[in-house]
This record gives structure tokens, sequence and C-alpha cells, in this order.
């Protein structure tokens, strides 16, 4: 019988990641690519970004042409720059590369360093979706996890949002913490459900090396995470989203559906679980272009200098790139499914796969399927296409389906 599912559209179209590795301090749990005290470095910075934006602008084939319809501030604390200096960068990519008419540009902000006329000024400038860091509606949980705002800060940014005439807004959420009650995370849950925002991001905690959790944890000051408490937790959160109108599309992520609207995916984060283009700009900043991962200099500094001394370079590399590693066609049929399998509800079409490599997923992985489908981790669904997904089992393990593409 054939299922009913939301489905979206993969796109030819290309991304834009624009990486800012600034943060205000340093959260006791991250290992991302991020400083604490080098906002010195910040004017620097934006110049060298739309530097390395204009140098691949220069190089960039014809067929790119207006073909860019997400960009996404990542970082780090992109709320840390001004809107002026956001600005200058969406001005160097409008000029260097031309956005889709309905390009969505998402910024993520940290609450307590937004302001109502700051989260204005970024609507002014084509800010159109708002990625808040959220994580917790306990505020010793947010001790714990050595953020700098409050309760009342993620309240107040949520206000400033949609008095700004924002429509697009996720918060990010973290459960699965040491000592964690499931009637703390329950109250998290309550409270970002009140916000109504139109999309969620739930992110299990993982306890990385050389974070000062991590040194806590080994000091016996903190328990190890539970991963049960956090099986708990996510099982919890599936039926409470549920419940609520979220349409669960991703392992990690919900999205809203109102009738008579349409459902708000992240449109740049579908383009890596679709295992599609995207550009990488800024320290550290990754990017997947014209069949190479590319990886730029990690430290800020290094990205200045290697701006600064830029010449050209050919498509799609830049002055700052360090890693360019071509991807065979059998590396991106794993990427893809690997990636794919994450979308829990649409999983990976068949007839899509076969468009893009002139072979089915059975053809390309008589083995990896069949041993996921014994161990009750994967299913076939009948819908537009035939379709290979997580099994509702298998999205609680699914790093042991992802294992069989690795
Ligand atoms: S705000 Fe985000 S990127 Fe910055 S230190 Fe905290 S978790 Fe890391």
């Amino acid at each position: 019988m054939k299922s009913k599912l939301m489905i979206y559209s993969w796109s030819m179209n290309t991304a834009v990641y624009i990486h800012i590795p600034f943060c205000a301090q340093r959260c006791s749990y991250c290992d991302f690519n991020t400083y604490a005290g080098l906002d010195n470095l910040i004017p620097a910075y934006v110049q060298a970004v739309c530097q390395e934006i204009e140098m691949v602008g220069q190089s960039l084939p014809s067929s790119y042409s207006k073909k860019f319809h997400t960009v996404y501030f990542g970082g780090g604390t992109p709320s840390l720059l001004s809107p002026e200096d956001i600005q200058k960068i969406l001005i160097a990519l409008e000029r260097n590369l031309g956005f889709d008419e309905n390009v969505e540009i998402s910024l993520e902000a940290n609450p307590g360093t937004l302001s109502l006329e700051k989260m204005k000024a970024y609507v002014d400038i084509g800010i159109n979706r708002l990625s808040l860091g959220f994580q917790s509606a306990n505020e010793h949980e947010l001790r714990l996890l050595g953020r700098i705002h409050t309760l009342d800060d993620v309240l107040k940014s949520v206000e400033f949002a949609r008095l700004a005439g924002l429509r697009n807004l996720n918060l990010d959420l973290i459960y699965g913490l040491p000592g964690q009650s499931l009637a703390e995370w329950r109250h998290t849950l309550q409270v970002a459900l009140s916000l109504d925002v139109e999309h969620l991001s739930l992110y299990s905690l993982t306890i990385e090396e050389g974070t000062s959790l991590n040194a806590q944890i080994l000091q016996g000051q903190l328990p190890y995470p539970d991963s049960d408490f956090a099986a708990d937790c996510y099982e919890l959160a599936r039926e409470r989203l549920a419940s609520c109108g979220y349409l669960h599309y991703e392992i990690s992520n919900w999205a809203k559906k109102r009738s008579g609207e349409e459902i708000y995916f992240c449109r740049h984060n579908l383009q890596y679980w679709k295992n599609r283009e995207y550009f990488g700009f800024g320290a550290g900043a990754h990017g997947f272009v014209n069949g190479f991962r590319l990886v730029n200099a990690l430290h800020p500094s290094t990205y200045i200098e290697k701006m600064i001394l830029a010449q050209s370079y050919p498509f799609p590399l830049s002055a700052a790139t360090v890693i360019a590693h071509p991807i065979n066609r059998e590396e991106e049929m794993r990427d893809t499914v690997l990636l794919g399998l994450r979308l829990v509800e649409q999983g990976v079409g068949d007839l899509e796969f076969a468009q893009r490599f002139g072979k089915t997923l059975t053809q390309a992985f008589p083995r990896e399927i069949h041993r996921l489908l014994r161990k009750r981790l994967v299913e076939w669904i009948e819908t537009d296409q035939r379709r290979l997904r997580l099994t509702r089992f298998g999205q609680l393990l699914g790093n042991q389906a992802f294992i069989e593409f690795v």
C-alpha cells in the first residue's frame, strides 16, 4: 500500500555556508572551531570572507549563475557580528555569486546577543530565518553548559524576532545532560513548544575530548551521561512534538506543519542531507563543490593571512583551501545513502538515486541493504517512488545503520 508523505523535492541549486568563528565565551561542552576573546579580529575577518567570496566568484563557471538558494551564517556566534558586517558579506555574495529569488538566509544567534533594534536591522538586510541556541529552560543546566544566557534572554529573543517580522524561527535544544531528569527535559520541551516556533533541532549531548565538561566528568565531579536516559528523552520528544503538529523529518530535526502554509524545513540543511553541492567560506569552513570535499584553514588569524596574500586559484579552490579531496562515484553513492537515511520520513528515493547514479540502491549496495533489513534497522516504503528509510527502531540506532556505508 502506498503511504502519503510530505515529500520535498531536491533541488539542483547550490548552498553557501559562512563560518563565523567567534564566541563571547567558550561553552563547557563545545569543541567547534570557535574562539573567545578574538573579537578584535572581526573587521579583518569580515574583509577576508568578502575577499574569498570574490575570489571564488571570479573563477565561477557561468552554469552557477543565480543558483544560490540558501545562505547559512553558522558558528561560533554569527550574531556577534553587527548587521553592517553581515550585510557586507551578503553584498559580496550577491555581487559575486548571485541569489535565487527565493533565497533562504539563516543566521545562528545566541540569546543574550540580540536586541530588538539589532534584530530589525538583520531582517532589513535580508535575514529571513533565525536559529537560536536555546538549549535548556532550566537555569542550572544553562550554567552547567557554560552558556552566557538565561531563559529570560531566550524569551526576549523570540519576542524580538517576532516583532521584527521574522516568520521562520528555529530553536536548538540539548538533552541527555549529566544528572538531568526526565521532568527537567519535559519542562524544556514544554517551554520550547509554548513558543510555537517553526522548527526545532534537538541534540543529544556528546562529551568531546578537551572540553571542560569532559574534564569535570573525568575528575568525578559529574556523572557520564546515560545513553538509555538520552533514548528516553528522544522518545518523549518524538511523542510531544508529533502531538503539537511538528513533522519529524530528520533524526534531530522537526518542522512545523501549519494548515495552508508551507512546511518549515531547513532548506540549507536539506542540501547536506541530499548530498548536494554547497560552498563554504570562512575559517575551517567545509564545502562540497564540483566533486571535491573542501576544507579551509582552521584558525581565523591563519585564514586572514592567507586571504591577505591571496592570488587567483582554479575553481573551486580559494587561497584559504587546505584540503581538496576528490570524491569518486562510489564515495558519492555511499555518502548519498548515509546522509539520506538521516531523513527519517523520506529516506533515500530509489528512482532519484538511479537517476543520479545510473543504478538502483539494491544494485549499488545489495549486501549492505540486506544486512540492515535483516536487523530491522531499515525498511522499504512505497510512496511517490520506492524509498529506503530507517525504521522507528533504526532511528534510535542510526549509527549502526550508517556504519554500513562508511
Ligand atoms: S555558543 Fe555555540 S559555538 Fe560558541 S562556544 Fe557555545 S556551543 Fe560553541
